[in-house]
């Protein structure tokens, strides 16, 4: 018997066995790992534009549209959102150093779709705590808050280190040191994914579990074959060095 959620948000845990078990066979087609023969390909840096404004704007817009989207118990988690996401759709494309390596269309079409599903998710759970008249200031809210505002601190800090590997112009890899990266390989992806818990305890809701839920399977197995292609390509990858989760994976 499947459980009685609205059908966009079935389909949004549906999809998260089935990625998490996807990427487990392969590794998606970007970056360090991209491979020719996935169709046709975007440059980098207008890649995560295009991907990532859906997932600034449909929520923004669907939220921001109705009367019970100007409750700050709607628009507040919005901004934190909106923070994220401005940060992901300009900042980090405007600062990357990318190398010449291409972005599979499909993939792109795949984030575009996902992030119009999740706006529209998360957008009906602000929405319905706003109308339910709940305060704004709960314990869960609170945590939730905190737990995804040193997150975000942990992404773009690791974002930054890893940025910082490479000069302008300049395309090879190198091994990244210092802040997260002492304990595992993929504190970026740490960080979203500690970020996107924080917002599923932030607005208690089952579309922003979903999210956290499907950050992890997309995460978890690039974090694997990340950590498997650092090793492979630096003899010196330090040893201790765990995949996602310090000191345990
Ligand atoms: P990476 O850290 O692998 O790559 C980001 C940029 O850094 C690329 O330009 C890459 O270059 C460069 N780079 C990476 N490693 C090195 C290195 N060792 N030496 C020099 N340059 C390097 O991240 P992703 O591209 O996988 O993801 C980017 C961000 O998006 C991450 O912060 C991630 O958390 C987030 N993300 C979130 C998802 C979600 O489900 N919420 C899904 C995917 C990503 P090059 O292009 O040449 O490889």
């Amino acid at each position: 018997m499947l459980p009685d959620l609205p059908l966009p948000l079935l389909v949004q845990f549906i999809l998260c066995p089935l990625v998490l078990l996807s990427l487990l066979f392969v590794t998606a087609p970007y970056g360090r790992h991209f491979q020719p023969g996935w169709g046709p390909s975007l440059p980098n840096r207008m890649a995560w534009v295009i991907m990532e404004l859906p997932a600034l704007l449909t929520i923004a817009v669907l939220t921001l549209a109705t009367s019970a989207g100007q409750s700050p118990v709607a628009w507040v988690p919005l901004l934190f959102w909106c923070g994220h996401y401005s940060y992901r759709t300009f900042v980090f494309p405007a600062m990357m150093r990318p190398s010449e390596k291409t972005f599979p269309a499909q993939l792109v079409l795949f984030a575009i779709a996902f992030n119009l599903l999740n706006g529209w998710n998360n957008s009906a759970a602000l929405l319905e705590n706003a109308e339910s008249g709940m305060p704004l200031l709960t314990p869960h809210f609170l945590l939730g808050a905190a737990l995804f505002l040193a997150g975000f601190v942990m992404h773009v800090h690791s974002d930054a280190i890893i940025r910082n590997l490479r000069q302008p112009g300049e395309s090879e890899y190198r091994v990244p040191m210092g802040g997260m990266f002492r304990w595992v390989g993929s504190p970026n992806y740490l960080g979203e994914i500690i970020m996107w818990s924080g917002w599923a305890v932030m607005t208690w809701s089952l579309a922003g579990l979903a999210f956290a839920l499907f950050t992890f399977c997309n995460l978890a197995p690039r974090a694997v074959s990340n950590h498997r292609w650092y090793r492979q390509t630096f003899p010196n990858y330090p040893l201790g060095r765990k995949i996602l989760i310090p000191g345990i994976f």
